[in-house]
């Protein structure tokens, strides 16, 4: 499936245009039109169909933008993490850019608020006809290009939107009766049925341009608010390692094994490729497009390690969905709408030896140490730091999703949310609320040399920290609270 972008203003949800659709192009391209590809979380050159379409049709030259928004980014609890982390991978697509004659334009400015003037400013300063971008789900992301696309309006330009965070166009995925599906497995099977007639691929990134005479701007070192980050482990932003890393995953069998390893926080068995996947530097499609080198085209024939791993990859594409498809998980909803009574307990005792992971229970102080460490934490322990804290703590699950948004560095909002409604009992295809992970079991079950414990608790001898909860009458009292809320639903809405 060829990758294509709409050509009139987006106005509407994202539902209603997209790229990869096949649709014709109707519009003659001018041969004096310059374009502006606009970067957002899809921080790279290849499969990049925004950027493709920019340069097809900047006959004039074609130009990068990328716009960082502190104050929206700290409203959104987006971390130094994340904000350092973007900055390294800036600076790698910068360059990527300026190696096929591409420069990077860089604004800073307080709010989303304040892009459509910034935009409207640099078209009319450059001439630029359209502007291409990728689709992005947030509410607060299309009310802003709404208005960035209104404010085009008077300067006969446009805002054109590719899909460019998936590897397929998600939101047209409807179940029979023409609705979103709300459980993951009929969800894959339509992924994977629309993947497997969709052929589709990473395209290179484009090889000539033509000069635009605009110039790029230096990056910062730093945005304004957020002090820059120096976590113990490395990440270096950028397609490059990110590309090298994926194919040390599939070369050195880790991807083979991944369905054994996958669990074991004590192992080096996932790709931590997670990072990169957040802001875009590498895409869905080439992680596919290099397992097929492999594996062969047909993804129901590859070996379970990599069967499974592709599976993790349509769950990011799923929670993607979920945020395209219910508003209002991107504002503070949970997705079950009963979970709004929880009587959630308010300690801020409890959730600061929480994130300090000084809980006295070590698989759950173990993973918040590595999460303060290193930015990152291993998708077992995530789970089961996230249903300690929302079971065994009765505390508000959206605490938690604010702690990882600030102290992650592979901080993606979709997938946050929706790991953390999944782990709160609120959220679509959740685990049910009465099925509440024993935090010292999972930890002899999978790190049961102790391993990962040691090394994160640095062989903190066991009970000098005692227990700040006992794990069995706290999993009793998140059961009957969530069972009250329930009754409680259930008898105000008849
Ligand atoms: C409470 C909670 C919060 C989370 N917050 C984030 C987040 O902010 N950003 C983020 O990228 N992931 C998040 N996840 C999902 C998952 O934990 C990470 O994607 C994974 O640990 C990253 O490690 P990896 O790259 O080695 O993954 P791998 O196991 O190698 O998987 C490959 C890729 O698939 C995707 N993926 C894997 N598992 C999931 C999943 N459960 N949901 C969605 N996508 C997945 C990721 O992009 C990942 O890089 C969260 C999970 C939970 C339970």
């Amino acid at each position: 499936m060829e990758a294509q972008c709409s050509h009139s203003p987006i106005l509407h949800r994202p539902t209603i245009r997209g790229a990869r659709s096949g649709a014709p192009l109707f519009f003659m391209i001018a041969d004096d039109m310059k374009t502006l590809i606009w970067f957002r979380d899809d921080l790279r050159t290849e499969d990049h169909s925004a950027l493709l379409e920019a340069v097809k049709r900047g006959r004039s030259g074609v130009a990068g933008l990328f716009i960082a928004t502190p104050l929206t980014w700290k409203k959104h609890r987006v971390g130094s993490p994340r904000v350092t982390f973007t900055l390294s991978c800036l600076a790698s697509l910068k360059s990527d850019l300026e190696a096929i004659g591409i420069p990077l334009i860089f604004r800073e400015v307080p709010t989303y608020a304040d892009i459509p003037q910034t935009v409207a400013d640099i078209v009319r300063s450059h001439d630029i006809d359209e502007i291409h971008a990728g689709l992005e789900y947030g509410v607060d992301e299309i009310a802003r290009d709404r208005a960035v696309s209104l404010s085009l309006k008077g300067l006969d330009a446009s805002l054109n939107l590719c899909d460019t965070q998936t590897i397929l166009p998600v939101y047209r995925i409807r179940n029979k009766a023409g609705l979103p599906y709300k459980v993951f497995t009929p969800f894959r099977k339509a992924w994977e049925e629309m993947y497997l007639t969709a052929n589709i691929e990473a395209p290179n990134p484009p090889s000539e341009t033509v000069s635009s005479g605009i110039a790029s701007t230096p990056l910062p070192d730093a945005i304004s608010g957020f002090a820059p980050w120096t976590p113990k482990s490395t990440w270096t932003g950028g397609s490059e390692t990110a590309i090298a890393r994926l194919k040390r995953f599939i070369e050195e069998e880790k991807c083979f094994e991944y369905k054994n390893t996958r669990d074991r926080p004590d192992l080096d068995g996932t790709s931590t490729l997670s990072p990169w996947l957040a802001t875009g530097s590498l895409s869905a499609s080439r992680c596919l497009t290099e397992l097929s080198k492999t594996y062969g085209p047909d993804i129901t024939s590859w070996p379970e390690g990599p069967r499974c791993w592709q599976g993790e990859l349509v769950w990011r594409e799923f929670y993607r969905y979920v945020m395209a498809s219910f508003p209002e998980v991107s504002q503070r909803q949970p997705m079950q709408q009963w979970t709004t009574d929880i009587d959630w307990r308010d300690s801020p005792k409890d959730l600061q030896a929480w994130k300090d992971g000084r809980t006295g229970i070590d698989i759950v102080d173990a993973g918040m140490i590595q999460l303060k460490e290193t930015g990152w934490m291993h998708n077992r322990v995530r789970m089961v730091v996230a249903m300690f804290l929302s079971k065994n703590l009765l505390i508000d699950w959206r605490h938690g999703e604010d702690h990882f948004s600030s102290s992650l560095v592979d901080y993606d909002f979709a997938s946050n949310n929706g790991g953390w409604q999944w782990a709160a009992s609120t959220g679509t295809d959740a685990a049910p609320y009465f099925r509440i992970f024993n935090a010292e079991t999972q930890g002899e079950r999978f790190d049961h040399d102790g391993n990962y414990r040691r090394q994160w608790l640095r062989g903190r001898p066991k009970g000098t920290v005692p227990p700040i909860v006992d794990l069995k009458t706290s999993r009793v009292r998140a059961i009957e609270t969530f069972k009250a809320a329930q009754a409680d639903w259930q008898m105000k809405s008849h």
